[in-house]
């Protein structure tokens, strides 16, 4: 069977109106809530942009690690859940059916209209996106950029191929890492992420 990403997003938007006071979204065995883009881009951006010139890069590593780390146990917790066995277990028969049901949920959580483009088993994932939201966001705020801007979706494209190719959790994170090759916030026409085995292990 194949993936029904309409059904995950359909769960996803259903299970999103239960909220705790505080206004949390327990969901997927995760604890979510909506989160204004904006604040998150500024916080993600201001803090480059602070570092200053020659710390630049050392952030972007910062922040695409960060995400990499968090999309590995958000999406652990997911794949772990009892609304994932309900609802995607049964469309997933193989490994990478389980991929394409992370990038639905992603898809559902609103982080772009991600797609998958390719995907060699234990090798090579690509995703593409025409609206991400730090793509986007670092349009409205800052401008064209001059290098590429989703750390975000970049340290998750790299947490997916970790979970399922890597070793088993907690010992596969870093096992693969992603480049993004396009980018819109550069003038790009879409944003591509690229994850393959990590030539090193940060931390390892
Ligand atoms: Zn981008």
């Amino acid at each position: 069977m194949a993936i029904d990403v309409s059904k995950i997003i359909h769960a996803v938007m259903e299970g999103s109106k239960i909220r705790e006071s505080k206004g949390i979204i327990p969901l997927f065995g995760v604890y979510l809530s909506l989160f204004s883009v904006y604040y998150y881009n500024r916080l993600s951006f201001d803090f480059e942009i602070k570092m200053g010139k020659p710390r630049e890069a050392e952030a972007r590593a910062l922040l695409i690690k960060a995400a990499q780390e968090c999309g590995y146990a958000t999406f652990q917790g997911i794949r772990d859940s009892w609304e994932w066995q309900q609802v995607v277990a049964p469309m997933v028969e193989n490994q990478e059916d389980q991929i394409l049901g992370f990038v639905a949920v992603a898809v559902a959580f609103g982080w772009g209209d991600l797609a998958v483009e390719e995907l060699v088993p234990g090798e090579k994932l690509v995703i593409r996106a025409n609206d991400s939201y730090e793509a986007r966001g670092y349009l409205e705020q800052y401008g064209p950029a001059k290098s590429e801007k989703c750390y975000m979706l970049r340290g998750v494209a790299g947490a997916f191929m970790d979970l399922i190719y890597g070793s088993d959790y907690p010992d596969g994170l870093y096992a693969f890492s992603a480049l993004e090759t396009c980018c819109r916030a550069k003038g790009d026409t879409c944003c591509e992420f690229i994850a393959r085995k990590s030539p090193y292990r940060p931390n390892a």
